[in-house]
């Protein structure tokens, strides 16, 4: 019987982001918003650390940082949803013919 040995696919682990910078991280800041929103998906959830490349330490200060944020409303709870996007469009689409009518009368 010939066993079948799968290969394991070849992931780069990425290197934690707090941790390459030059001077220690040791807090993340609820108000660097610029950091926190590359950390949290469209919906608004927090990524997780596999996705990321976080070390389970800064992980666990990015969680809070971004829990603070959205107390303060720097960040949104949820994100943008795909329903609000087609009543956006509609409403745009009736307003770019409202205009091309006006145009031609
Ligand atoms: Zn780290």
């Amino acid at each position: 019987m010939a066993r079948i040995v799968r290969k394991k696919p070849f992931i780069r682990k990425r290197p934690c982001q707090f941790c390459l910078s030059k001077q220690p991280v040791t807090y993340v800041d609820y108000k660097n918003e610029e950091v926190l929103s590359k950390l949290v998906n469209l919906q608004g959830k927090i990524l997780s650390s596999r996705i990321t490349g976080t070390c389970a330490k800064h992980q666990r200060a990015v969680a809070l940082a971004i829990k603070r944020a959205r107390f303060v409303a720097i960040l949104p709870y949820i994100g943008t949803v795909k329903r609000e996007k087609k009543v956006e469009t509609v409403k745009e689409e009736a307003k770019k013919v409202e205009s091309v009518q006006s145009e031609n009368n």
